[in-house]
C-alpha cells in the first residue's frame, strides 16, 4: 500500500485549493497534525465525533472534511464535545484536514461544480471558459437547467438525485431556465441570485425571510439540505487524492437530515 507524507499531502491540497485566496470563517488546511505518513484517509462532510470515531475504528491516518473545527464565532476553549473530538483524534494519531470555502469554490472538484454536475445544470461560462459566478466571494454559480423544467419538476428532480425531499417556495408551475446555486448554508445570499436574474435559487438551508423574498421577487427558492448538497465536493477531492498518490481513500456519508 502506498503512502504519502503528511507535509506533501498538505502542500498538494493547498496548491489545488489555494486557501490563501479566501477570507474564511475557519482555518483551512491541516487543522490537527497527526502521524507523519498517510496510507488511508477517511473523507466526509463534517469532522463530527461519529466521523472521528469511524476513522479511528478503521485505523485511518487522516480525515479530510469540508466542515472542520475552530470556527470564528465559537468559544475557542477546548472543552466538552470539542475536547472529546480532538482528544480522540490525537489518541489515534489522526491528521485532520479541512477545507471550507476553497472547497465550495473549486471549478472542478468543488461542492458547487459537483452539485451542478449531479443535478444536470449547465454552468454559464465566461469567454475564458470559467464558470459564471456572483455573490459574496463569488460563491454562487449560474447556469441552465434541463429544458422544460418548472419549479415543481425541478424540486422532484432534486429529490431523485439527492435522495431527500427539498423544501421549495414559489409558484410550482413557473418555468425555470436559469438557476443560481450555492451549496450549504447560503440562504442569506439569495438577493445576489435575484439580482443576477435567476428564475430560481437553490441552496442547502432555509431561513424565514427566503419565503417572503421568493414571493415578492418571483424567484423560486429551493432548500435541498446542507449535508445533501455538500457531500460531493469532498468526495471528488478524495478521489483526486487517491488518483494522485495511490493511497486508500474512503468516503463516509454519515446521514444528516439538515
Ligand atoms: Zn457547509
Amino acid at each position: 500500500m502506498n503512502a504519502v507524507s503528511t507535509n506533501d499531502l498538505h502542500q498538494w491540497l493547498n496548491t489545488i485549493l489555494q486557501p490563501q485566496r479566501f477570507r474564511d470563517y475557519c482555518p483551512n488546511g491541516l487543522q490537527l497534525e497527526g502521524k507523519p505518513e498517510i496510507r488511508h484517509i477517511i473523507t466526509g462532510v463534517t469532522a463530527s465525533q461519529a466521523l472521528i470515531d469511524a476513522a479511528a475504528q478503521r485505523g485511518a491516518d487522516a480525515v479530510l472534511v469540508h466542515h472542520g473545527w475552530f470556527w470564528k464565532n465559537e468559544d475557542p476553549c477546548i472543552r466538552g464535545p470539542k475536547h472529546r473530538r480532538i482528544a480522540q483524534a490525537i489518541a489515534h494519531g489522526l491528521n485532520v484536514f479541512a477545507y471550507h470555502l476553497p472547497l465550495d469554490a473549486h471549478p472542478e472538484l468543488g461542492n458547487n461544480a459537483q452539485l451542478g454536475r449531479i443535478l444536470g445544470f449547465e454552468p454559464e461560462r465566461t469567454p475564458e471558459g470559467e464558470p459564471m459566478r456572483c455573490g459574496p466571494e463569488d460563491l454562487i454559480w449560474i447556469g441552465r437547467v434541463p429544458e422544460g423544467a418548472t419549479l415543481e419538476s425541478l424540486a422532484g428532480q432534486v429529490h431523485n438525485s439527492l435522495g431527500r425531499a427539498p423544501l421549495f417556495v414559489g409558484n410550482p408551475q413557473q418555468s425555470v431556465r436559469r438557476i443560481a446555486w450555492c451549496t450549504g448554508g447560503a440562504q442569506g445570499m439569495m438577493e445576489a441570485a435575484v439580482q443576477a436574474g435567476a428564475d430560481a435559487y437553490l441552496t442547502g438551508e432555509a431561513s424565514e425571510q427566503n419565503f417572503h423574498l421568493a414571493h415578492e421577487t418571483g424567484t423560486g427558492f429551493i432548500a435541498a439540505g446542507h449535508h445533501a448538497t455538500e457531500r460531493y465536493g469532498v468526495k471528488a477531492l478524495g478521489e483526486a487524492v487517491a488518483r494522485e498518490f495511490g493511497i486508500r481513500v474512503e468516503f463516509l456519508d454519515l446521514d444528516n437530515p439538515i
